[in-house]
């Protein structure tokens, strides 16, 4: 059994959609980034390379690419979880946390799960979802940008 760790954190801007696990998120700005900037997602991939020792997504799609240049950060979780197969791994749990002031995320966390879970072949209960705000602290508590951290376990 192997453990990864992803953190990725980006900028909350006005004028970009607000995609969370591939789900959008109704709210006034979305993340900025090359890609969809679907923080989440970006952690998640970077728990599950980090896991099989396959480095990281910035390796793997750098944002000097410009294929990858609004892409779907969810087809870029699939081809990690891909990788990780071809190594011989399977994909144990993976639990996630979203730091975001705002907006609520309650609402979406199950559809979140869901999404997840379709995308990395696995049953819901292998894939947890949480959030927190940072209690106004912080970039987060200041509405500057969204983080998040996952762990990944694989065998
Ligand atoms: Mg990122």
């Amino acid at each position: 059994m192997r453990i990864g760790l992803g953190y990725d954190v980006h900028r909350l801007v006005e004028g970009r959609p607000l995609i969370l696990g591939g789900v959008r998120i109704p709210f006034e700005k979305g993340l900025l980034g090359h890609s969809d900037a679907d923080v989440l997602a970006h952690a998640i991939s970077d728990a599950l390379l980090g896991a099989a020792g396959l480095g990281d997504i910035g390796e793997h799609f750098p944002d000097s690419d410009f294929q990858y240049k609004n892409t779907d950060s969810i087809i870029l979780l699939k081809q990690c979880f891909n990788l990780l197969q071809a190594k011989g791994y399977g994909l144990v749990n993976i639990d996630t946390t979203i730091m975001a002031q705002a907006p609520k995320l309650s609402p979406y966390k199950s559809e979140i799960r869901q999404n997840l879970a379709k995308t990395l072949e696995s049953p819901v209960g292998r894939i947890s979802v949480k959030a927190t705000t940072t209690e106004g602290l912080g970039f987060v508590g200041l509405g500057e940008g969204i983080a998040a951290m996952c762990v990944a376990l694989i065998d």
